[in-house]
């Protein structure tokens, strides 16, 4: 008989290799990001009740009322970020740690951050068990993290209601912030650049609209 695990593994790798196509038709278009797509085990990162849709084109519920982002909103997130490898990147918003690993796949150094203990305990585990080393810390990521700054991406994988200015401040020069700011229905997904060492040098783009869970803290939503 057949090893059942085995023949899930084939069935999950073709679907993966399906979901990849699809984003390539609704855009994306960096190798590394696509690549990176069709490494990533996305099924690992969710409830095993829900493995089967794990490699549909949707946003699915994980534990605290979070959510893992539909794959689009990664690859698209993260191609804004334009990563090469060994760029320093910070992630506000660990949740499952399914970006952390797209990141870490594409070779960037990542640092993560979550406010949730229960999430991070979870991403962590996860990460570690499929060989991902990315550093991270439960806490409020509205401020950032200083202590590594400063970062030639940073993502935030929640709705802000602001630019958070922290996070803007940690960009290194040249460096790219791609954050959704909105209301808590929906967000435009907007990319700043850091264009040099002045106080206002950044370059400020606006992309398609998108739906995230909220960002609370000092620089987010109120609780
Ligand atoms: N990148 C995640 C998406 C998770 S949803 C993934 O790939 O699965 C967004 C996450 O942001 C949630 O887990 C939420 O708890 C977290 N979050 C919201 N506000 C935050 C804050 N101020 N600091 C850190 N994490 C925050």
């Amino acid at each position: 008989m057949q090893d059942p695990n085995a023949q899930n593994e084939r069935i999950f790798n073709k679907r993966r290799k399906v979901l990849v196509e699809e984003l390539v038709s609704r855009g994306i278009r960096d190798d590394r990001v696509l690549t990176a797509f069709e490494a990533v085990p996305r099924h690992l990162f969710i409830d095993t009740a829900l493995s089967h849709r794990a490699y549909e084109d949707t946003a699915l519920p994980i534990e605290m009322g979070q959510t893992i982002s539909q794959p689009f909103t990664v690859a698209k997130q993260t191609e804004l970020m334009e990563v090469e490898p060994g760029d320093k990147i910070l992630e506000i918003g660990t949740g499952s740690g399914y970006q952390a690993a797209i990141l870490c796949e594409m070779g960037a150094k990542v640092f993560s951050v979550e406010r949730h203990h229960q999430l991070y305990d979870r991403s962590r585990e996860i990460l570690n068990k499929l060989g991902y080393r990315p550093t991270l810390k439960c806490g409020d990521g509205t401020v950032g993290w200083s202590a590594y700054a400063p970062y030639m991406g940073i993502v935030v994988t929640a709705g802000a209601p602001v630019i958070p200015e922290s996070l803007k401040r940690q960009l290194d020069v040249g460096g790219r912030l791609v954050v959704p700011v909105g209301d808590e229905e929906k967000q435009v997904m907007y990319r700043i650049t850091r264009k040099g060492e002045g106080e206002d040098d950044f370059e400020e783009e606006k992309f398609s609209i998108f739906k995230f869970v909220p960002l609370i803290g000092r620089q987010g939503w109120s609780k």
